[in-house]
């Protein structure tokens, strides 16, 4: 992470091997989504390399054209899995957006205010963030969403806010905290465990979050899972503010007792793949830097977990009696690409009795939702989810898994929009099902 004051270039206090380490290949290129849509060599990994390179030596000034180019990458991190050179493309990809929010070339008001509402106010405030989803699930519930949808209202709007309307959450009932409990335990347990529960994902998903803790209990974990539990800071990571990454990632790591868990469990790939680098995000804090090595350590995806304590031979063992059931996976790019997860939750997947796993073409393509990409850049987010609708379609599969909460979102509500038969789901629930139903 950059030592820069805060008033210094980040991309030019980068160590300077990390900017020099590509060497313009190109077989990045196909596997990026933006570069596939207009075939701009801009819009290439290999080319906002190049645009990074060129700020960090003084060749061309920090530009509001640079700053949006950055904003139009998705951080899906195809590039990163292809890169025959290894290039650090997600660490570029923060500090090339931090860099784009320091020189304030894309600042205005409006644009200030929903940044400070959004990721300061929101996000920052446990109680503000279950109010707002509070009023979102009633919202849906009493009725207001279907009034508004059939009143015609929505059309006397900007298209822009009528795409966004498309992707409002669907919110649960009931939230994670009432779901789970401080401490869970099985008869015997083998390991002791602290489970994420997340942001967004402990209000669009808690039911998730409760099979996860489910899951761990039949695999013989102790889960601890503490309250009002803040944002991971991906989001802010992600949109160029890292030190509010540090401030939520600081917030965090004091909710668990580090001595007391042998790992901490995320069954989020987005949360997850940010999740692991706080010793790199805080490594330059005497206070936490420690800490942070310790919790990245310790830091694992629920998949990871589960096939490293051999929990898909003790699923195989114990002779489920399921019905038989067909599904295909959709890959979260953050724990395909981030992370390196890929061959963990279908080898779970696998071990449920009467699962046929169908293969996903373009499995590990983005869908375009991208963190708030689908709010921010809504035209290609939906170009790209309706590719891989298309995908699933060609599956004939009506179930789809995938292991990240902005990825089941956009499944979810693009399978609304085209009115096709989908269920959504994740596959730490696909085995809650199946240990419920079998047993
Ligand atoms: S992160 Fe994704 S969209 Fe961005 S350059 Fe890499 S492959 Fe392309
Ligand atoms: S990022 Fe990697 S794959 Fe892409 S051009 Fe550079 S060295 Fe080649």
């Amino acid at each position: 992470m950059s030592t820069a004051a805060p008033s210094e270039n980040l991309l030019k206090h980068l160590d300077y091997s990390v900017v020099q380490q590509c060497m313009h290949c190109g077989i990045c290129l196909p596997t990026c989504p933006t570069y596939d849509i207009t075939r701009e060599e801009r819009h290439s990994p290999r080319g906002r390399i190049a645009l990074m390179r060129a700020i960090a030596d003084d060749r061309i000034p920090l530009s509001k054209e640079f700053a949006e180019e950055m904003y139009y990458c998705l951080g899906c991190l195809a590039c990163k899995t292809a890169c025959p050179a290894g290039v650090d493309y997600p660490h570029l990809f923060e500090m090339a957006r931090a860099e784009a929010e320091r020189s304030g070339v894309l600042d205005s008001a409006p644009r200030q205010f929903i940044r400070w509402g959004l990721l300061k106010v929101l996000f920052g405030n446990y109680w503000m963030m279950h109010l707002f989803g509070r009023c979102l699930y009633l919202y849906r519930a009493l009725g207001f969403q279907t009034l508004i949808r059939r009143s015609g209202i929505m059309k006397l709007m900007p298209q822009r806010l009528q795409k966004m309307e498309r992707l409002t959450p669907t919110m649960e009932r009931r939230f994670s905290n009432e779901l789970i409990q401080y401490l869970e335990a099985p008869a015997q347990p083998r390991y002791t465990v602290g489970l994420l529960t997340g942001c967004v994902q402990d209000m669009m998903y808690a039911t998730i979050n409760r099979d996860t803790a489910d899951v761990l209990l039949a695999a013989g974990c102790r889960v601890v899972t503490p309250r009002g539990q803040l944002c991971c800071g991906s989001l802010h990571a992600h949109n160029g503010d890292l030190e509010l990454a540090k401030d939520f990632s600081r917030k965090l790591m004091d909710q668990f007792d580090l001595n007391e868990v042998d790992a901490i469990i995320t069954n989020a790939g987005g949360c997850g793949s940010h999740l692991r680098h706080y010793d790199r995000l805080l490594a330059d804090d005497p206070a936490y830097a420690e800490r942070a090595k310790v919790w990245s350590a310790k830091l694992k995806d629920i998949h990871e977990w589960l096939i490293e304590i051999g929990f898909d031979k003790q699923l195989q063992a114990l002779n489920l009696k399921t019905s038989p059931q067909r599904i295909t996976y959709h890959e979260s790019c953050h724990l395909a690409h981030g992370q390196g997860i890929v061959k963990q939750p279908r080898q779970l997947m696998k071990s449920i009795p009467g699962l046929e796993l169908v293969e996903l073409p373009e499995s590990n393509w983005c869908c375009g939702s991208a963190g708030v990409y689908n709010l921010t850049q809504p035209d290609t987010a939906a170009e790209l989810a309706n590719r891989k609708m298309d995908n699933i379609v060609k599956t004939g599969c009506t179930t789809v898994a995938t292991a990240n909460p902005g990825c089941l979102l956009q499944l979810e509500k693009f399978s609304e929009i085209r009115n096709i038969k989908l269920t959504v789901t994740h596959p730490v629930s696909l085995i809650a099902e199946a240990l419920r139903r079998g047993q």
